[in-house]
């Protein structure tokens, strides 16, 4: 049995005074909230404020990105060593807004999943397709080759503690949601894959959908036999609509 996992993505959103008070509701709210792991994922600068806010509490953090080398002259950039002194336990790889703003490819999502995975850091691999690549019909195969430069450059085990989400790009900050059947249909397909290289790592790991999750769609997404939660974005920021969609989450299970 897969514990639900749900992971909010602030983006580039947020301030001291409005994390404080996000944090502050959803803690509270989901204080009693047992069956279910929840994760927010703020802008890395805000991480300190984050960790300190969450100590007494169950809800994790996570980063948005990582650089794949482990310090030197990277101006602008943060290494998993500095993620882990302050207790990030997730990061989020090759998000669609990354590979397209800032052209990360497969092969440096690979090195910094490697990265993430040495210092102890779940990598959570973001894959999907965008419309036009589902219009042609090509949403398994581009999905499949995401995958596949990461395992080759890693290798299978290194997918023990890792997380895939999937999001497709159409689906991302638009309100346009995949459905239920689209979304379990790419995660088994997901699945399968990694099961050719290691059923036991396929069986465990978690696959998790992002696009315009909601209070109102989560449920019935997160029902599906192969959805182990969500990515949340644009839901994340606002307090009552997160906890509904972690509270939705925890019913399921
Ligand atoms: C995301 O940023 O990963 C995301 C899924 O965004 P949204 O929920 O706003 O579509």
């Amino acid at each position: 049995m897969r514990q639900p996992l749900i992971i909010g993505n602030w983006k580039m959103n947020g301030s001291l005074t409005e994390n404080e008070k996000l944090l502050n509701t959803i803690s509270t709210s989901l204080i009693t909230i047992e069956g279910i792991e929840i994760v927010v994922c703020p802008p890395s600068l805000y991480m300190a404020q984050v960790k300190q806010q969450l100590s007494k509490t169950k809800i994790k953090h996570g980063a948005q990105n990582v650089s794949e080398f482990q310090s030197g002259a990277y101006t602008g950039e943060i290494s998993t060593s500095m993620l882990g002194e302050l207790g990030c336990c997730f990061v989020l790889l090759g998000h669609s807004e990354r590979r397209a703003l800032y052209h990360e490819n497969d092969a440096q999502i690979a090195d910094k999943f490697s990265a993430a995975v040495k210092a102890n850091i779940r990598p959570v691999l973001c894959v999907g397709e965008t419309l036009s690549q589902r219009q042609c019909g090509e949403t398994f195969s581009v999905i499949a080759k995401q995958i596949k430069t990461v395992i080759e450059q890693v290798g299978i085990e290194a997918f023990a503690q890792a997380v895939v989400a999937y999001e497709p790009v159409w689906a991302i900050g638009t309100g346009e949601t995949a459905t239920p059947e689209q979304a379990q249909a790419v995660h088994a397909n997901i699945r399968h894959q990694l099961a050719e290289y290691d059923v036991n790592i396929a069986n465990r790991i978690h696959i998790i959908y992002g696009g315009s999750v909601n209070a109102s769609n989560a449920q019935a997404l997160f029902m599906q036999q192969d959805i182990d939660g969500g990515l949340v974005g644009g839901a994340s920021l606002n307090s009552d609509e997160f906890v509904k969609i972690c509270q939705a989450t925890n019913e399921i299970f």
